[in-house]
């Protein structure tokens, strides 16, 4: 066997000390994930400061964003996590800063249409049901 005294005394210490510091290994679902400054989770939006100008879905190269309009006031602005790239182009777009990446993620999900969020509604209220 190739374990010399050297090798014994020499790895005891790092054995020692991996033992003290604990799993290393990142403990996400059971605990929430440790994300860096600056990293690029899903998209919110201010929905106070949308024009609904409809830039940052022009300018989305993943399709990810969508505008639905029903009148010049009247509008969705629609968003699909399982489409975007999270490349911040639509924070870029949007001239009243109301567009931006959150540090928050998506969850993993067998059914992707579970994961399209309305962002913003600015629909008219449905009519009252007829009594
Ligand atoms: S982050 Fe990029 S891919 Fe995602 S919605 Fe914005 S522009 Fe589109
Ligand atoms: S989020 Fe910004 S760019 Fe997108 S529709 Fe609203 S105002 Fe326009």
């Amino acid at each position: 066997m190739g374990f010399s005294l050297r090798s014994i005394v020499y790895l005891l210490p790092q054995v020692w000390r991996v033992l003290r510091a604990g799993p290393l290994t990142v403990q996400f679902p059971f605990a929430p994930p440790e994300l860096q400054e600056g990293y690029r989770g899903q998209v919110v939006v201010d929905a106070a400061r949308c024009r609904g100008c409809s830039l940052c879905v022009r300018d989305c190269p993943a399709f990810a964003l969508e505008l639905e309009r029903e009148g010049r006031e009247e509008y969705r602005l629609i968003y699909h996590p399982d489409r975007c790239a999270y490349c911040g182009q639509c924070e870029l777009s949007c001239q009243f800063g109301a567009i931006r990446l959150s540090n928050t993620f998506t969850r993993a999900t067998a059914d992707r249409d579970t994961l399209t969020r309305v962002l913003v509604d600015r629909r008219p209220s449905p009519p009252p049901l007829d009594e």
